[in-house]
């Protein structure tokens, strides 16, 4: 039996991106959302709505903010735990913090455990999907995915491959992240609302042979994505050119193994050389900024405008746990603030599009999440503009959304998440 609920308040929908003209052209708020077998049923006028749906429920959301889930394109869930982990910049930060907590993930119990903590808390904050690292460990994968299968939750995740450059413990080989990797996507990709993301953590950790061997295994299976870093720090792009000599850029190392392609995602993509741009635009592969990570890291400024100006494709993501913090509020708010310190102030529809369309499309789920609009999914967040004294007395002075909502993005957390649905279910 089918049934329909209505949501009231305001709706958030984007019509087209809000950097390809006016920030606000592309954005549509309606005042009530039906929602019916986990899908958007209606978007429109609350009386509209209630007519076509006289027995359906209504929740009055009132002036509350309600759009689609949060989308966080490049996560690591393993590293839940070590958030916000003191002092180190990036190799030191692996080798210190992150590789230690990895190691613990051959533990299937361990892995259930955190992967649970890791979709309770980002659901918390808002978030619906995500695209997540996991580690050398197959059970790490299959950790994550049962746990978004039973919760109904679109994931893509995929089992992280180093074969050198990493302690005892976390190295796989060339053979054994083909064949693990292959195994695990044969198994989950396209399975309910799960797809598989093949995942070499960056070229510092895989050998030549083993990016080979990832490259030729997406030949194999082109549908899934391809996940990995790029261009973080300038230390770690020395380091690079120091173990691919023959490469003519950072992008190279991919490149020259297959591991270039409209479905590839790289995280960071800071400083990059002019070829490295053209490349990754005339191949249509996203890049993922993750300015938590960035800042706290202190890895550098991303040129979100210059990148989107030449027809990039972007996306936006925590980075957790190099990212300090689950919630892409905060998220939208260090993209904000790493736009100031490059000279350009983003708007908050293009913060909230990034959020969710940007980074669906990042993910080539555009046409699934990241949105609200009749036939997507309804993975969907309500917002309270006014969730602390401190976002309310700014929000009361508002004179449109736009200056209701920048409150919340640059002052809010998991306090200004009132609901959350996955598939339709409140959680
Ligand atoms: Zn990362």
């Amino acid at each position: 039996m089918t049934t329909t609920e209505i949501l009231t308040g305001r709706v958030l929908s984007f019509t087209r991106s809000p950097f390809e003209a006016a920030p606000e052209a592309g954005a549509e708020i309606h005042e009530a959302v039906a929602v019916a077998d986990g899908k958007v049923a209606g978007l429109g006028s609350a009386a509209t709505l209630r007519a076509a749906h006289p027995q359906a429920p209504v929740t009055d959301h009132g002036d509350r903010l309600i759009l689609a889930g949060f989308v966080d394109a490049h996560a690591h869930y393993p590293q839940a735990a070590i958030i916000a982990s003191w002092g180190k910049r990036l190799i030191d930060w692996l080798n210190t913090y992150t590789f230690p907590e990895e190691m613990r993930f051959a533990d299937p119990d361990y892995a259930a455990e955190i992967a649970a903590r890791y979709l309770d808390l980002t659901a918390a904050h808002g978030t619906t999907t995500m695209c997540s690292f996991c580690t050398i460990h197959p059970e790490s994968v299959e950790a994550l995915f049962a746990q978004a299968q039973a919760r109904g939750q679109r994931v893509t995740a995929g089992k992280t491959c180093m074969d050198r450059n990493a302690p005892e413990g976390l190295r796989d080989t060339v053979q054994s992240a083909h064949d693990d990797s292959k195994a695990l996507l044969e198994r989950w990709h396209g399975v309910d609302r799960l797809s598989y993301a093949i995942t070499p953590r960056f070229s510092p950790t895989s050998t030549p042979e083993q990016l080979e061997a990832l490259g030729a295994l997406w030949a194999a299976h082109p549908d899934c994505l391809m996940q990995t870093h790029l261009s973080e720090q300038t230390d770690e792009i020395a380091w690079v050119r120091s173990l691919y000599p023959q490469a003519r850029d950072y992008l190279d190392t991919y490149e020259a193994h297959g591991l270039l392609g409209p479905r590839g995602l790289y995280g960071h993509a800071i400083h990059l050389e002019p070829r490295e741009r053209d490349r990754l635009r005339e191949t249509g592969a996203a890049l993922v900024h993750c300015p938590t990570s960035n800042t706290f890291i202190g890895s550098g400024l991303f040129d979100m405008a210059g990148l989107m100006a030449e027809g990039q494709r972007v996306g936006l993501a925590t980075d957790t746990g190099g990212g300090s913090s689950f919630s892409m509020l905060r998220t939208m708010a260090a993209a904000y603030e790493i736009g100031q310190l490059r000279g350009t102030a983003l708007h908050p529809a293009q913060l909230l599009w990034l959020a969710t369309c940007g980074a669906a499309q990042a993910l080539h789920l555009g046409d699934r999440i990241g949105n609200i609009a009749v036939g997507m999914e309804a993975d969907l967040v309500v917002l309270d503009l006014g969730s602390t004294p401190a976002i309310a007395q700014r929000a009361e002075r508002a004179e449109d959304l736009w200056e209701a909502v920048f409150p919340t993005i640059m002052m809010g957390d998991d306090r200004a998440v009132a609901e959350v649905r996955i598939g339709g279910r409140r959680v």
